[in-house]
């Protein structure tokens, strides 16, 4: 059999009882990398004698029965906006191109713990400023199902590896979409799991009070498994949430009798794509079909969440890239004249050209006189937005919507029409201004490309998403979808 194809938990099961190694694992994957690599181009950096010495030293607990997680030899892929000490991180930006962290972000550090093996970082659109990974500062990638399309973004080098078979599971962040999207694009699951579960610490900002790291697998027992190893308190994250850790894979029960799921109206009309409505609405009547109670409602806002958002994201960006001058790290512009010609240069030749509109945007809406009239009314409608969910909450359980308003678009199709880029975004959006979890499962095939249907739960209720995921999963069959390229 080919190893690669092999979900977490069922390489844990064959490594725990010695049936094959995890060196034997590791290689099946770096075999695959070379095989489909050039196709789909998923990693901007591939660590192949990293991760066969840390498949040695998985080989070695294991046979000595030591710290054994479900974890130990997994091979992982990591989204090169996660500081790697010693492996070049550069957030597909030309900017940080030579930057070779001196730490490792909180979740890489508990990877390490967990005793996973690390293949690579992958791409992403730069500075994780984009849906289709188009924007990177090296090179797209491409979806795994059909190479002339986008695997969303800016995730979507993990979401590809991940479906193309490059490591058996990824992670990703989402500022407002990030992970869901492109899963859902690569027929993969993907969470983000509440604002301040996961620390951030290590994690390249984009926009700080939105930002989350999360799991990308091939089924809802390994996004359980994941969350479980990355997920708690980091006192070196002052936004993370100093509350005590479930075991995620407790809500791995497939039972929905009497959960109440809200279907809200607005996401299932303007702006989405009816075929795309419609396989989402049939998940929807399948659960119910299993004793799900369907509750129609509203959550008005929702169309303003998009505006606000590129108010709110941009702005965070724009003070968290002041960073990148061309003095203490990464790309410096060679300049003889002064320093502020360095800084200019640098900055000018460094960013390209998405990031550069968003510090531009960001710049304007924070200077004086502009900051009551655009930053603080998007925050206040941000307020809105989270007492929209809380609202919705008092008649449901969780949220049943399309996780992108429509299936993977060609490449080059959107990149000359920043609105039609940013209205990918529409459904997703909404759960970070509120910084509620959510989750992205495949339901289905349109014209053969992935679509999939988004849960979104309560403050910290990840178990409840993982328990709907799960028995949607099971009723679907959906699960471990792979491109075979
Ligand atoms: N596509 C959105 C943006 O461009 C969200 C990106 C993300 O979640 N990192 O900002």
């Amino acid at each position: 059999m080919s190893l690669w194809r092999l979900t977490v938990h069922e390489a844990h099961q064959l490594l725990k009882r010695r049936e094959i190694s995890a060196v034997e694992l590791t290689k099946a994957v770096l075999e695959r990398i070379s095989k489909v690599e050039d196709k789909v181009k998923a990693f901007l950096t591939i660590t192949d004698d990293i991760a066969l010495k840390m498949a040695e030293e998985a080989d070695r607990r294991i046979a000595a029965g030591e710290n054994v997680t479900p974890l130990t030899g997994i091979p992982i892929a990591i989204k090169d906006n996660m500081c790697t000490r010693g492996i070049r991180t550069t957030c597909a930006s030309k900017i940080l191109y030579n930057f070779i962290p001196p730490y490792d972000a909180t979740v890489v550090a508990k990877l390490k713990e967990a005793g996973a093996v690390f293949v690579g970082k992958t791409n992403m659109d730069e500075f994780a400023m984009g849906s289709s990974t188009e924007f990177s500062g090296f090179y797209p990638t491409r979806n795994p199902w059909d190479l002339e399309r986008v695997p969303g973004g800016s995730s979507g080098g993990s979401a590809t590896a991940v479906a193309a078979g490059e490591c058996l599971a990824a992670l990703g962040s989402d500022t407002g979409g990030s992970i869901r999207q492109p899963a859902a694009f690569c027929g993969i699951v993907g969470m983000k799991p509440t604002y301040g579960r996961v620390s951030r610490y290590g994690l390249i900002a984009f926009a700080s009070s939105l930002d989350q790291i999360g799991p990308m697998t091939r089924d809802v027992t390994d996004c359980a498994l994941l969350l479980n190893a990355i997920a708690g308190h980091d006192p070196k994250d002052s936004t993370s949430i100093p509350q005590p850790v479930p075991d995620y894979t407790q809500a791995l029960v497939a039972d929905v009798k009497g959960m109440r799921i809200g279907l809200p109206r607005e996401y299932f009309g303007e702006g989405i794509d009816p075929k795309v409505a419609e396989i989402v609405r049939k998940a929807a009547e399948q659960l119910a079909e299993h004793g799900a109670k369907i509750v129609e409602l509203s959550l008005p806002t929702t169309e303003y969440a998009l505006a606000a958002y590129y108010i709110i994201a941009p702005a965070e960006a724009s003070s968290n890239l002041a960073r990148y001058d061309g003095v203490q790290y990464g790309y410096r512009a060679p300049v003889s004249e002064d320093i502020v010609a360095m800084y200019s240069k640098t900055r000018s030749e460094g960013f390209g050209h998405e990031v550069k509109h968003r510090i531009m945007l960001g710049t304007y809406t924070l200077s004086a006189g502009y900051y009551e009239a655009y930053y603080l009314r998007a925050a206040k409608v941000r307020t809105l937005i989270r007492r929209d969910f809380e609202r919705a909450f008092q008649q449901c359980d969780v949220l049943l919507t399309p996780t992108s308003p429509v299936p993977p678009f060609k490449l080059g199709e959107r990149t000359d029409d920043p609105l039609l880029m940013k209205m990918s975004d529409i459904c997703t959006i909404p759960a970070n201004m509120a910084g509620l979890p959510a989750i992205s499962v495949p339901c289905g095939f349109l014209d053969g490309l992935p679509i999939g249907v988004q849960f979104i739960g309560k403050v910290l209720d990840e178990m409840t998403l993982i328990r709907v995921a799960y028995t949607y999963e099971q009723i679907s069959g959906y699960r471990n979808l792979l491109a075979e390229l």
